[in-house]
């Protein structure tokens, strides 16, 4: 049973680092909406400890987890060895960032892509239908945002990555004539209509090293990361002239929402929740 209304169950989103996690306050939010009874934390895991810290969670009985940096991939793997369930979304990124316990059943999703898509897509009116797209990173959250990009048929897909092995990995993976691995030297030949930003690489206050040449044909500019006003990409991104800049607020509100649908299978309506986090950051 995913859900029982008299039950008020536990969740938490897990990762390392976590203090500056928005997720809690928009579950609360979700929760209120719907009336559900649900209590949702943050967990602070070490990047060895998790497997410990999900088997401890998952024997209080809670109900589900959200995974983020650095554990998604080892969530995947963890699903896998466990015999449980994966959706199609999480065997097409091979990353994991939604796990629901029930009993013995346990499933494994990734609502990542999803939530890109519905921010992009639906909240900010770019079409991704023949869209030519670079994509930056490699890592749990670029896996979620490529199939989904694939999914809405762009017609191109260049993935960079700062560890180029990684980019041909993830480019081979999907056997698509429309994805190709891009050294990050490269990105002056190639064209794109849109720039997803999908590194860690700003998370501390650092800068991406990224050629000007990223942004040649002043393409619209997404960054997965989100901060007061604009974060570091975005602001490289205006000055090398790109008019369009969207942060990753809108997708974790977004992916938050599908994650509320997986485990108890109501969606929540979003606009208003992502207006108050946007709201919440800028006074911040
Ligand atoms: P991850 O699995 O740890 O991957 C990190 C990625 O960043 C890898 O591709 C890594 O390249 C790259 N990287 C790290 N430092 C770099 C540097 N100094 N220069 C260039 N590349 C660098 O992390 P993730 O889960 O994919 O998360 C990536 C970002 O997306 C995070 O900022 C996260 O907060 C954000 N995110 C946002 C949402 C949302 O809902 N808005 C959802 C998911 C993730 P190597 O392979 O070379 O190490």
């Amino acid at each position: 049973m995913i859900r029982d209304p008299g039950v008020r169950r536990r969740y938490a989103v897990m990762g390392n680092p976590i203090g500056h996690s928005r997720s809690p306050v928009i579950h609360a939010a979700f929760a209120a909406q719907l009336h559900e009874r649900i209590e949702y934390g943050a967990l602070l895991v070490p990047p060895d400890g998790f497997r410990a810290a999900v088997a401890r969670f998952r024997a209080e009985g809670g109900g589900g987890l959200n995974l983020t940096l650095p554990f998604k991939e080892q969530g995947f793997a963890w699903v896998r060895e466990q015999g449980g369930e994966l959706t199609s979304r999480a065997v097409a990124a091979a990353a994991v960032n939604t796990l629901r316990f029930d009993g013995d059943a346990l499933l494994g999703d990734n609502t990542d892509g999803a939530g890109f898509v519905q921010d992009l897509q639906q909240r900010h009116g770019f079409p991704l239908s023949a869209a030519r797209v670079l994509l930056l990173g490699a890592g749990g959250a670029a896996r979620g945002v490529a199939p989904a990009l694939l999914e809405q048929g762009v017609a191109a897909l260049w993935i960079a990555n700062r560890t180029q092995r990684r980019a041909q990995e993830l480019v081979a993976r999907f056997s698509d004539p429309r994805v190709r691995a891009l050294g990050w030297d490269e990105m002056g030949e190639v064209e794109p209509t849109l720039v997803v930003h999908a590194t860690s690489a700003t998370i501390a206050g650092g800068v991406l090293a990224l050629p000007a040449a990223a942004f040649g044909a002043r393409p619209v500019c997404y960054d997965l990361s989100y901060a007061r006003r604009s974060t570091a990409f975005l602001e490289q991104a205006r000055r090398a002239g790109s008019r369009r800049c969207f942060d990753g607020l809108g997708m974790l509100v977004e992916q938050a929402a599908e994650s509320f649908l997986v485990w108890r299978g109501l969606r929540p309506e979003t606009e208003a929740v992502y207006r108050a986090q946007r709201e919440q950051l800028d006074a911040a």
